[in-house]
């Protein structure tokens, strides 16, 4: 059994809390504790909308994926529910797996009805009469808790031939992941759902045209999706008034490393990293950099503290937010080291489906060892020529961004700076 992780609330009542008001408040295993702290109400507010006017909702809330790619939800969900090819599918990734990041693993353990409620939510604006919860095999709890509450909704007619005698079908099946990080690529979910290889297919064709089993499919991450409850409760257009222009709503991040408190914290898009670190501790005069975004992210120095927590934000400042890591790294840490460990976690992951991929993951990994033994600085460079070709030439975003954290420690944080030229001898001058 895994340990517990803190999802912080920073102040009781908080109205920022948006998304984990339930969590540590219900007994996660009571679908009536649900329903008395308001669960179900979104779902019958869709009902009054209709799919329609649901889809129109999430698009007006500018809901943004928060799986770590950011896509429009609502230009996804129109999509999906716009093709005429049938069955629909809906897949939620619940394969959490970029390291650093358990946030999605809160949600589904403290608040798993959520996650039921609104997958029947996103089924019913786009079509879908099946769904599957694509889970993590390392979140025996989490994939217990889902498994009751999916139970108790079906006993209940929340799920099934005919849900709240509206006569919509719809129900969920999970499925489990073997402990391989590119099942989490939407593709290779497909493939691993239907049998196969867990390997990543190419896109276009999207999956919202061709996905599961061939037939458009809406796939949307965990939090991606318990966001459609606050929308649809409240309205998208006042759900927008949260955040950015650009980044609406709030957002789990999941803070750890060298914090006095690290844990899952909710914030409205646009407070700073300094804000967050502050919630989670603060910081000491040894931090050396924080990691942004996870092993496919970016490095942000200690000077840099005050950039807005937001997709353009992070993108302007040249980092990325992802699916929402930030993991503090103080002086005591060896950062040759943590490069190392992020090389040989894209080379064990690697599918090894596509060359520059299956190959580069390998040569960086090589290239790193030698450099944490000695600069040099044709090392250096070699890294830059594996890392572009994989950026330019592998299939999925594993491969495209294996190289990123590693980059941006050579470039921000001056890990392996070149060695200084030898003095010439004055016999040799
Ligand atoms: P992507 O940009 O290729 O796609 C994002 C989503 O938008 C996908 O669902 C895709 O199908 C859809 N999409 C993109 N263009 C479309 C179009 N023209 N029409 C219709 N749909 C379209 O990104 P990705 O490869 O799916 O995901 C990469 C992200 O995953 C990275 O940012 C990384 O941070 C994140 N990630 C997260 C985890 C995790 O555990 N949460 C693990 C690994 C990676
Ligand atoms: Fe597989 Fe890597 Fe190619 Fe993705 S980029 S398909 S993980 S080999």
């Amino acid at each position: 059994e895994e340990p517990d992780v803190r999802a912080a609330v920073p102040q009781a009542g908080d109205p920022s809390l948006v998304l984990l008001r339930r969590v540590g408040t219900v007994d996660p295993a009571s679908l009536d504790d649900y329903r008395a702290a308001g669960g179900y109400a979104a779902l019958r507010r869709a009902f009054q909308l209709g799919p329609l006017g649901v889809v129109q909702e999430v698009a007006e809330a500018g809901l943004v994926g928060r799986g770590g790619a950011a896509f429009p939800a609502g230009r996804k969900w129109a999509a999906v529910a716009g093709q005429p090819d049938r069955p629909h599918y809906l897949v939620c990734n619940a394969d959490e797996s970029e390291p650093g990041t358990f946030k999605d693993r809160v949600l589904m353990e403290g608040d798993p009805y959520a996650l039921v409620e609104a997958m029947t939510i996103a089924a019913y604006a786009t079509g879908c009469a099946k769904g599957y919860l694509y889970i993590r095999g390392e979140y025996p709890r989490a994939t217990r808790r889902l498994e009751h509450a999916i139970a108790a909704a079906r006993a209940r007619g929340l799920l099934g031939d005919d849900l709240l005698g509206q006569g919509f079908a719809f129900d969920i099946e999970i499925r489990r992941g073997a402990g391989a990080y590119i099942c989490g690529e939407e593709t290779a979910i497909f493939n691993s759902i239907e049998g196969y290889r867990g390997e990543p297919r190419s896109k276009p064709p999207f999956p919202v045209e061709k996905g599961l089993f061939g037939k458009p499919t809406l796939v949307n991450n965990v939090e991606t999706l318990v966001n459609v409850l606050p929308i649809l409760l409240h309205g998208g257009a006042a759900y927008a008034r949260t955040g950015t222009e650009a980044s609406t709503g709030t957002k789990l991040f999941c803070v750890s490393g060298n914090v006095p408190r690290p844990g899952v914290y909710e914030v409205p898009f646009g407070v700073t990293l300094r804000e967050l670190l502050t919630l989670a501790g603060g910081t000491s005069p040894s931090l050396r950099a924080v990691l942004l975004g996870g092993a496919a992210g970016a490095f942000v120095r200690p000077g840099e503290l005050d950039i807005p927590l937001t997709f353009e934000g992070t993108r302007a400042a040249g980092a990325t937010l992802g699916s929402g890591v930030v993991l503090v790294l103080d002086d005591s840490v060896d950062l040759a080291r943590i490069l190392l460990r992020i090389a040989e976690f894209f080379r064990d992951e690697s599918c090894g489906q596509c060359v520059p991929c299956r190959v580069g993951t390998v040569r960086q990994e090589e290239a790193l060892h030698r450099l944490s033994r000695a600069p040099r600085s044709e090392d250096v460079t070699l890294l830059r020529e594996v890392g572009q070709a994989m950026r330019d030439a592998s299939i999925c975003g594993l491969g495209q961004t294996a190289w990123n954290a590693v980059e941006s420690a050579i470039d921000r944080l001056g890990v392996f700076p070149a060695p200084s030229p030898v003095p010439s001898s004055p016999e040799a001058s």
